[in-house]
């Protein structure tokens, strides 16, 4: 595995923007390239993706980077777990052929002003209690695009919200690349992977396995002839520990994302949760598939 960092290319006087362009260009031109951005401190749900990747393209790209523009004051930016040898390891392991690392200062350097603005999409959900994080996803996800010119980009529903907005960026400004989604991850008893889970202690821990029951439960009811969004909600949240800081609980249009009353069976929905829960921020979903 090739590893790229600014620390690794300061030597070369090269910056890990251009050594990664670099690598780009020695490739034959027929390869496709598969790219997975995350925040590191991976987990199965991230090695998911980067095994679909490694299945479909030639080459394989892996990005590590904690972006402070999606975090806003007050959040977790500095205490974000950081596991930098150890998502090596792995990536070594399952394949990757480049881990690039990326470094705030080059990023972003001063007198960095750019900014993208969303559509009505990213005011939703998790843009409601998180204004700017949309923004700065995107602006990240820009510019890794940018710089690592994929054939396919690969995210996780996980993150449902955000893989529709990239979508949506991806068709709105004609980039040339694939978006390729991925189905959420769990363990086995039904949490979500998410790198936060880490700071759960034993205690948070059971309470935050109450996201996972309502979303089951959500499922079941739909499964079995519900099509009341209410209905489905209001059946889901008996199943939340009364410990947990619900932030929505909301049956949306897969595509769109806006609040349904009614669900079609012939669309389904998808259910979106946040929470906090032992200081822990969670989100989960759950495809209420057409029936
Ligand atoms: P993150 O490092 O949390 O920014 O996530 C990087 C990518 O991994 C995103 O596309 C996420 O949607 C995806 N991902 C994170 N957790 C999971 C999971 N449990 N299942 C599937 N994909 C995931």
């Amino acid at each position: 595995v090739k590893i790229v960092s600014t620390s690794a290319t300061a030597d070369t006087g090269t910056t890990s923007i251009e050594a990664v362009r670099h690598w780009h260009r020695e490739l034959p031109g027929d390869h496709r390239i598969g790219l997975v951005p995350t925040m590191g401190a991976l987990h199965e749900g991230h090695l998911s993706l980067i095994r679909r990747a490694r299945a479909e393209c030639d080459q394989v790209a892996l990005t590590i980077f904690v972006n402070p523009a999606q975090f806003g004051p007050g959040e977790d930016l500095e205490s974000y777990p950081r596991t930098v040898e150890q998502d090596l390891e792995a990536a070594r392991e399952v394949g990757v052929d480049l881990v690039w690392i990326g470094d705030r200062q080059e990023l972003y350097p001063d007198g960095f002003s750019t900014h993208i603005e969303l559509p009505q999409l990213a005011q939703r959900l998790c843009g409601a209690s998180r204004p700017h994080f949309f923004a700065g996803v995107c602006l990240i996800v820009l510019k890794l695009f940018h710089i690592f010119a994929p054939d396919r980009a690969y995210f996780g529903d996980k993150d449902y919200q955000q893989r529709v907005i990239i979508e949506c960026m991806v068709r709105d400004l004609d980039l040339d690349l694939e978006v390729v989604a991925c189905p959420l991850i769990r363990e086995p008893d039904g949490l979500a992977l998410s790198s936060r889970n880490v700071h759960l202690d034993p205690a948070a821990r059971e309470q935050a396995l109450t996201l996972s029951s309502a979303l089951f439960a959500a499922e079941q009811q739909w499964r079995s002839g519900l099509d009341s969004a209410q209905k489905i909600r209001d059946r889901a949240l008996m199943e939340l520990s009364g410990e947990v800081e619900l932030d929505y609980f909301e049956v949306v249009d897969r595509n769109d994302l806006s609040a349904l009353e009614v669900i079609d069976p012939k669309l389904g929905a998808v259910a979106c949760l946040a929470a906090t829960v032992g200081g822990v921020r969670l989100i989960d979903n759950i495809q209420l598939e057409p029936r």
